[in-house]
């Protein structure tokens, strides 16, 4: 992406060991993200843990991490309990993954090492990994989530600048979708008086219905204290009558307060139970090559 600075660097380690996550492990490619969302969570862990700032220093000074795969395929060796996130802090499929196939090679190794598995992107490069995807699939569960927080493409070009237009993903969700994959939409963070009306959400769902996505999950814009003066200048230059509001909802803190919440929810079940989403049914798996290789000797 142009304006952007790739830095090449080595790590030490491919998973990070997580605790209270419905994941015990993650792994992120990149360090920081093009996509350049208004809202990203990550931009907060990267002042938190890297003392950088959560603009430009996250969306456009890219860390990549060139032997991530090398060093995951070494970790695998031992086995691991529990399953993985691809993707927590960054997008494994924004557009510099095309060069440097780093969210791919390191499939390639936890198809060699299976480990149950799910990715988080907005990057319709992924269908280009479909391959590899599927053998994966085959191994271990694998779920893919497709970040879709709304349809409406002009809030899109001011909330999510760099990412592909909504229904550029919603496309290779379907492609995805038609290679038997599991995948889903992630309709995250309900940004309050930007994409949270019932037309809104009902756009959003009825389009990842159509593209066949297995499930439609909601959650409403969390504002760490890191991002806050980032999100409401955000909000000051594009949407600047909003801004009492949010003063208000996000007074008590992070979150925009438990009525809130309620409502929403209340909401997102009115227009999901209009669509249908069909979660996949579980599969048997195929043995990993190790157990194969432990057949064989027997
Ligand atoms: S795509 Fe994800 S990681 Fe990248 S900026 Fe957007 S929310 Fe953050």
């Amino acid at each position: 992406m142009s304006g952007a600075t790739y830095r090449e660097v080595q790590v030490k380690g491919a998973l990070n060991a997580v605790k209270g996550m419905p994941f015990e492990w993650s792994l992120n490619p990149f360090l920081g993200c093009v996509h350049a969302c208004s809202y990203c969570f990550a931009r907060a862990y990267h002042a938190r843990y890297r003392e950088r700032n959560v603009g430009t220093d996250f969306d456009r000074d890219i860390e990549v991490r060139v032997n991530i795969a090398d060093v995951l395929r070494h970790e695998l060796r031992q086995p691991r309990e529990g399953s993985l996130a691809i993707g927590t802090a960054t997008d494994p499929y924004q557009p510099i993954e095309g060069k440097y196939r780093l969210t791919r090679r390191c499939l390639e190794a936890l198809v060699e090492r299976p480990l149950s598995t799910s990715i988080i992107t907005k990057g319709p490069l992924i269908v280009r990994d479909i391959d590899v995807l599927s053998e994966l699939d085959r191994r271990a569960d694998l779920t893919i989530y497709f970040s879709v927080p709304c349809v409406d493409e002009d809030v899109v070009r001011r909330t999510d600048p760099g990412t592909a237009p909504a229904r550029q993903r919603l496309r290779a969700l379907a492609r995805l979708r038609e290679a038997g994959l599991d995948a889903a939409v992630l309709c995250m963070p309900v940004l309050p008086g930007i994409s949270d009306s019932e037309e809104s959400l009902d756009r959003a769902a009825r389009a990842a219905s159509e593209a066949g996505a297995t499930a439609f999950r909601h959650r409403p814009l969390k504002i760490d204290a890191e991002i806050r003066d980032y999100y409401f200048e955000f909000l000051a230059r594009e949407f600047p009558t909003l801004v009492p509001r949010y003063s208000a909802l996000y007074a008590g803190g992070n979150h925009p307060g438990r009525d809130y919440e309620r409502e929403l929810e209340q909401r997102v079940a009115r227009v999901s139970r209009r669509y249908e989403f069909r979660e996949r049914p579980r599969r048997a798996r195929e043995p990993d090559a190790r157990a194969r290789q432990l057949e064989l000797r027997m």
